[in-house]
């Protein structure tokens, strides 16, 4: 039986596409072979690497000044990408809004002086600092933010307006809003959350802003190098960029990331409306900076937490357990968990609140 999965990442897939993954997985597209047997350099994957850029260029609306990277090494690996084909003066911003952030930023302090011009520690990551009344350093390299707040269930709902080149970390709510990606020079994240399974990671770039990478950044970070090689460099994480294709043609089936969003606003408000008007269960997040995407609460008791978790998971509602930097519980509702997922999640809280109140 399937569950409903609020894992934060590797995180719930639309069940149509794991069927159609499962249909065609012994022969795909008329090869006579699985997606995971044939060759990187074959048509047919070829195909999918194409359509797969297509749709990210049209479901986000990126100019074509702007290349779309589909690489491995998750997230993390970008931490050290961004610095290394960036940094060219040697200074960079970076605004700390949570652990993600401050791992981003640390990598950045490798390569060279990483200001950490904001910083929302001191309330424990539960708002994002005014973008507008930051010190943003004169001729920095870029300006590095973390655009939702996966662990700590923020978001921005305003980007720096700066100078330098701005540089996001989207991983966990990409394709969860519309943006203007004119307005960033980088974009990146981990398919894991909100696109496919673990192993590839999208990156977004405007192409004038990365054709001289540090002399010290290995060949395979080389955003310039991957764009010449349409992410063919070396052998791609096959797999897991057919299954972005796949998710990505349902999302625009659907309607695209517009419609999408509707629907993750609303879910999200259900369980905000019912935390919010419940004495049991509590958010900590500024109300303005909630994510659409992430939603960590408590009960305030350790214990009950533990046994809320536990008898979740017994009913079919799975991996609620919040990061072991907060604790509590979180539930991460990407654009995969239907609405009734969330029905039954508030059904579920509705009824152990009676029962341990
Ligand atoms: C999950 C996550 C990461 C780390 O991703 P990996 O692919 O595991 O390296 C980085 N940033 C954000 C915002 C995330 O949610």
């Amino acid at each position: 039986m399937r569950v409903y999965n609020f894992a934060a990442g590797p995180s719930t897939l639309p069940l149509n596409v794991l069927e159609q993954a499962q249909a065609e997985f012994l022969d795909f597209a008329g090869t006579g072979m699985s997606i995971t047997e044939i060759s990187h350099r074959d048509k047919a994957f070829g195909a999918v690497v194409a359509d797969a850029e297509a749709l990210v260029r049209e479901l986000l609306n990126v100019p074509d000044d702007y290349c779309v990277l589909f690489l491995q090494g998750g997230a993390s690996t970008q931490f050290a990408a961004v610095p290394l084909n960036l940094m060219h003066t040697g200074v960079a911003d970076y605004i700390v809004t949570g652990n993600f952030a401050k791992k981003a930023w640390q990598e950045g302090c490798i390569y060279g002086t990483a200001n950490k011009i904001g910083d929302s520690s001191d309330k424990t990551y539960t708002y994002i600092p005014d973008v507008d009344t930051l010190n943003y350093t004169p001729g920095a390299d870029y300006v590095h933010i973390t655009s939702n707040n996966t662990i700590f269930g923020t978001r921005y709902t305003k980007f720096p307006e700066c100078d330098a080149p701005l540089v996001a970390d989207m991983s966990s709510e990409i394709f969860s809003r519309e943006i203007d990606v004119s307005k960033f020079a980088v974009i990146y994240g981990g398919a894991q959350k909100n696109l496919a399974p673990a192993g590839v990671t999208i990156v977004i770039a405007k192409r004038s802003l990365i054709q001289d990478p540090l002399k010290i950044c290995p060949t395979m970070l080389k955003w310039k190098v991957q764009d010449e090689n349409g992410s063919l460099y070396n052998t791609p994480p096959a797999f897991s960029i057919y299954m972005a294709d796949l998710v990505l043609k349902n999302l625009k089936a659907k309607g695209g990331v517009k419609a999408m969003n509707e629907i993750d606003v609303y879910k999200a408000g259900l369980l905000y409306d019912f935390i919010d008007n419940s004495s049991f269960y509590h958010n900590y997040v500024v109300p303005e900076y909630r994510s659409i995407m992430n939603i960590p609460f408590v009960t305030g008791n350790a214990d009950m937490d533990a046994k809320f978790i536990a008898e979740a998971k017994k009913n079919g509602l799975v991996s609620l357990k919040g990061h072991r930097l907060v604790g509590g519980m979180r539930a991460s509702i990407y654009n995969a968990m239907p609405v009734e997922g969330i029905q039954a999640l508030i059904d579920f809280m509705k009824k152990f609140e009676m029962e341990n109140k």
